[in-house]
């Protein structure tokens, strides 16, 4: 499988305290990209033998015509991903024809009430939206669909995620994968990772739990973005570092020139922003799986 990450919009509607994008879209929102320019490179890539790409951004399912590029993308023979906040899917018509075309979709959802979701998102109609999404999500899936659940874990929930899991099982969603995603220090999340940063050796308690929960709903489970030292040796398995697949984002930047345009960022394995500690040296993760701890995180916390 050769995979484009492939960030097609700058806009978004959400305000998620983790939100690793948040000043790429104050840099970029008034340089959006054309359904022209997206379906250009598309064709380039596949020609180079592309065959998997994941649409996402900010959020992509607003781009006015992201249904016409789902149709467009289908036709060139890509699997399609879409990683997504799901406000679109509140309308019907919207899933009933975006899901002809989405082999993979992922739900971001990092609470289980509406204060836990007030504290992460500040928008209470995400929370109450849920149950109309999910059902029409459910009513209109396809054979090809493969949904995963994404939960970001930060100060707010990480002690919460088996709940998270649980209450999203009782919707009836029908995810095969749960991605527990640590957060990147990255761009905004990288100004703010004093608010949203906790400390994994505490997190590290709750996984057993969190594990139990996935096996026993035959839910697929992976960690991403941790050292693997703290699933330690009986969870490995669980780490996502050990399914990385190398591949190509295309984004907006700024060169030095100041001018705006699209770059090419290929990524052969998961380490970026991370780093070895001492202990490292002797750890025989250190070549594979593990792609170490993030470097931000060091000023908050011992590792
Ligand atoms: S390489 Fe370092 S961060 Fe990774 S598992 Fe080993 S000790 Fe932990």
């Amino acid at each position: 499988m050769k995979r484009l990450e492939f960030h097609i919009s700058y806009i978004c509607q959400h305000k998620c305290i983790f939100c690793s994008e948040a000043d790429r879209m104050d840099n970029f929102k008034n340089y959006p990209l054309s359904l022209l320019q997206i379906k250009t490179i598309l064709i380039d890539r596949m020609k180079k033998w592309y065959n998997h790409v994941n649409f996402t951004g900010w959020e992509p399912t607003i781009t006015p015509w992201f249904l016409e590029l789902l149709k467009f993308t289908k036709k060139l023979w890509y699997k399609i991903y879409v990683w997504t906040n799901w406000v679109m899917f509140y309308s019907e018509k919207f899933a009933k024809e975006s899901l002809k075309y989405i082999d993979e979709l992922s739900l971001s959802v990092h609470w289980y009430s509406l204060n836990t979701c007030w504290k992460q998102i500040w928008l209470k109609y995400h929370f109450n939206n849920f149950p109309i999404i999910v059902n029409n999500i459910e009513k209109y899936k396809a054979n090809n669909n493969f949904f995963f659940l994404n939960i970001v874990i930060n100060k707010y929930n990480y002690f919460d995620t088996e709940k998270i899991i649980n209450f999203v099982i009782e919707t009836w969603y029908d995810f095969k994968q749960v991605l527990v995603s640590n957060i990147a220090p990255e761009w905004s999340a990288k100004h703010n990772y004093i608010d949203i940063v906790f400390d994994l050796n505490e997190f590290r308690n709750y996984i057993p739990n969190i594990i139990k929960k996935c096996n026993d709903n035959w839910k697929i489970l992976r960690f991403f973005w941790l050292p693997t030292c703290i699933l330690e040796e009986d969870f490995i398995e669980y780490s996502n570092d050990e399914h990385w697949e190398e591949r190509h984002t295309i984004e907006r930047f700024l060169n030095k020139n100041w001018k705006v345009s699209l770059i090419d960022i290929y990524s052969p394995d998961n380490s970026r922003e991370r780093t070895f500690v001492d202990k490292c040296n002797n750890c025989k993760w250190k070549k594979n799986p593990c792609t170490w701890i993030f470097k931000k995180y060091l000023d908050f916390y011992e590792f």
